[in-house]
């Protein structure tokens, strides 16, 4: 994170670039257009606040990514709604945005792990499985689950931020272990994983996202609704659609934020092409990652700043795949793909327009392929390769519709929000605290929700809260 010398550094350099200052005023600045930022505006406006949003790319819609110019307009980023997403589903009805139920696909994986291709029904028979008795019977993909305590021991969403569950704030790997994993299934447990080492990761953090997919789950049932969703038309419809319902003018693209300031009656964030805004309050819903390089005066509060500058986000790259044809069909595997390849898993999804499959390939964690710094071009090459190597029925039937690597994005540097052990006790949910008359929202500072739930309450609880000091 910059300091006060730094951030008055990159405020002199946009004047000596010859940019001039542009100051624009206005009740509210909101930094970022994903779901967010979008929500927060749309709230604002709606207490009659006039609002400017700040959005760095040249697109709207953040970690919400339909690439429509690519063979069946894949999903890059999220795909999924889930039961519980309230205010996605609201704020979706709003805007005529309908919705449909996840097609019915096989949820299997074909598994290929230590040179062998195999099912979850040949798994207990092979000579490479490490496990005695019953455990020999659990496929490599549920080792995970086998090992947490059912049932969760968090009675609900919110328990996470509980101080008698702050025992539970310790290394994933080290909670599998005590919980009778042997060392033999941590590697397994580990595919898929999105930080570098499971004892990386908080147990109670992984704990309350078990916890809220499982209420989601338990939701659906009940209410006899489908546990998932997804935009027929592509998911960037909503955002698209949430921007499309500001006052014309408001959200501005290409303005990336370098600097945040704030005295006793107001902020002012400076972009890096030079325009000022002057306003009363700011929400900022930038991904910590990318927020590590934004210049605070005053500084942000010491536990604050160490909350952005520590907490991890997942690594990851996209690699979509259209299908041409149903390699699954070829080999008679579950089209699914469970891998100790840098692959790691490889999911069969819906193209949101109707046209076929993608097999989403979601290369995670230490065997991310953005480690390898090779280009698209060079890293879609690989993936068909190497599925060619591991899936050979692929050959001739996917081809690379388009690739993501969030690790890499500048916009994002990750994936999302994870918590280090130890960091739920240190921080509790610090980032959803206002710092004067700046506010953090963005799916990291939820308290609820997780995944585009979670952007929408951070969006709606750093709306309630200006509208609430406004008022
Ligand atoms: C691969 C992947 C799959 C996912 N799948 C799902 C799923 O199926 N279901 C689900 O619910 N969730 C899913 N998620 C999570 C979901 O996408 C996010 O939780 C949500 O979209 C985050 O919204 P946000 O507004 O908090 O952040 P973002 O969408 O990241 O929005 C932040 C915005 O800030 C902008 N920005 C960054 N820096 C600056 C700056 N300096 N100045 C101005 N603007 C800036 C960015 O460009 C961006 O538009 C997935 C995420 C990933 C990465």
């Amino acid at each position: 994170m910059l300091d006060r010398r730094s951030f008055l550094g990159a405020a002199g350099a946009l004047a000596l670039a010859g940019c001039g200052p542009r100051e624009e005023r206005s009740d509210v600045v909101v930094i970022g257009a994903g779901l967010a930022g979008l929500n927060a505006a749309r709230l604002l406006e709606a207490t009659g606040a006039r609002v400017i949003v700040l959005e760095a790319g040249p697109r709207i819609g953040g970690r919400v990514d339909t690439r429509k110019d690519a063979p069946g307009s894949p999903e890059l980023g999220a795909a999924d709604i889930g039961a519980l997403y309230a205010r996605v589903l609201d704020t979706a009805a709003s805007l005529q945005i309908e919705l449909a139920a996840w097609p019915q696909l096989p949820s299997a994986y074909s598994y290929h792990y230590a040179g062998r291709t195999f099912t979850a029904a040949e798994w207990p028979t092979l000579d490479i499985n490490p496990f005695a008795n019953e455990l020999r019977n659990v496929a490599p993909s549920a080792l995970g689950q086998r090992f947490a305590p059912q049932p969760n021991p968090l009675p609900d969403a919110g328990a996470w931020l509980q101080e008698e569950f702050a025992a539970l704030d310790i290394p994933y790997g080290k909670y599998l272990a005590e919980a009778g994993a042997p060392a033999a299934a941590l590697p397994l447990i580990g595919v898929g994983q999105q930080l570098a080492t499971l004892d990386a990761e908080s147990a109670l953090w992984r704990l309350r996202n078990s916890k809220i997919g499982a209420l989601g789950m338990a939701a659906a049932m009940q209410a006899r609704q489908p546990a998932r969703r997804y935009v027929p038309g592509g998911l960037a419809r909503l955002p698209e659609a949430m921007a499309g319902s500001l006052q014309e003018g408001v959200v501005r693209l290409n303005q990336r934020v370098v600097a945040i300031g704030q005295d006793a009656r107001g902020v002012t964030v400076r972009t890096a092409s030079g325009t000022t805004v002057r306003a009363a309050f700011a929400v900022c819903t930038i991904p910590l990652p990318v927020l590590r390089q934004v210049a605070f005066d005053p500084p942000l509060p010491a536990l604050v700043g160490e909350a952005v500058a520590t907490i991890p986000y997942g690594a990851a790259t996209s690699v979509v795949l259209h299908v041409e044809q149903p390699y699954w069909e070829a080999d008679g595997l579950p089209p699914n793909l469970w891998t100790d390849s840098p692959l790691q898993r490889g999911f069969l999804n819906p193209s949101p327009v109707g046209e076929g499959h993608h097999l989403w390939i979601f290369s995670t964690g230490a065997a991310d392929l953005a480690a390898r710094g090779w280009t698209d071009a060079e890293t879609g090459e690989y993936v068909l390769q190497e599925l060619k190597r591991i899936r050979p029925s692929t050959a001739g039937r996917v081809s690379v519709a388009a690739i993501r690597s969030f690790t890499r994005d500048p916009l994002v540097l990750g994936t999302y929000a994870h918590r280090a052990p130890g960091q739920i006790r240190r921080f509790g949910n610090i980032l959803s605290q206002p710092v004067g008359r700046l506010l953090f929202a963005g799916e990291h500072t939820a308290d609820l929700a997780s995944g585009m739930e979670a952007a929408m309450e951070s969006g709606e609880r750093a709306a309630l809260a200006i509208a609430t000091q406004r008022s």
